[in-house]
């Protein structure tokens, strides 16, 4: 709050923002402003995956190690969802287009993903109390969409940016920024980055000048990080980000 005080005395005196930003930056002081990654961050992905594998497995009549496969697939390293259904077309000789089996699953999926526990209400609470709350997400425009909607998550952010409608994806700081923007903000006074992600969104956010914190989900074991802060799930970071304001 000191912070806050001083950039508003200082921008008074100087008469514009943009002269005490390099200053702001300097002391630590940033916006309350919290941007989150959606996939393994906000919605329990896995959990949804392994919903969307028995589906298949059942629709399909494989068996119990075809299913172990599928959930295998997805957990060596997340592979692109492009990469992982032309494996899955060759491994059981399937006549759809990989296209076609892809499109099914981002249907499908808005339906069976929810959010961690706790996720909603710890956002509710940071808008609560002056935070301007966003999602950047990498994804096709359906399927981020659907989930964003069907979660309650678009209702419950001030705005989110989705790489498959901007064209643009993280790491790139241009998502991020259209992020910032839907939240009626922009970069440049900083704010916090909250993911899984250790490139798309942890490099990602610092290079775009944010603060950021890890969530640690075990994807990258032994990864020597720059994060500024490591956590095992969304609560303790909501706390975190809390707590230096
Ligand atoms: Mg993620």
């Amino acid at each position: 709050m000191i912070l806050k005080t001083f950039s508003e005395v200082s921008a008074g005196i100087l008469g514009q923002t943009v002269a005490i930003q390099p200053l702001i930056s300097k002391i630590g002081g940033v916006q309350r402003l919290a941007l989150f990654d959606l996939d393994r961050t906000l919605i329990d992905l896995d959990t949804a995956f392994r919903r969307w594998a028995n589906e298949f497995t059942e629709q399909r009549h494989l068996g119990p190690e075809d299913l172990a496969w599928l959930v295998s697939q997805d957990r060596d390293a997340h592979p692109h969802r492009e990469a992982f259904f032309t494996r899955v077309r060759e491994r059981f000789a399937l006549a759809e287009p990989v296209e076609e089996l892809w499109a099914g699953y981002r249907r499908r999926m808005p339906h069976l993903v929810q959010c961690y526990p706790g996720v909603l209400a710890g956002l509710a609470e940071l808008r609560a109390t002056g935070w301007r709350v966003g999602i950047v997400t990498n994804g096709m425009a359906d399927n981020q969409l659907g989930k964003l909607r069907r979660t309650g998550l678009a209702d419950a952010v001030d705005g989110y940016a989705v790489s498959g409608v901007e064209g643009i994806r993280k790491p790139e700081t241009g998502l991020f920024e259209v992020a910032a923007q839907r939240c009626g903000t922009n970069l440049a006074e900083g704010g916090w980055m909250v993911g899984d992600n250790f490139i798309a969104d942890i490099q990602g956010a610092q290079t775009a000048g944010l603060r950021t914190i890890w969530i640690d989900r075990g994807t990258w074991p032994g990864q020597k990080h720059q994060a500024d802060h490591v956590v095992a799930g969304i609560a303790e970071a909501i706390a975190i980000m809390r707590d230096r304001h």
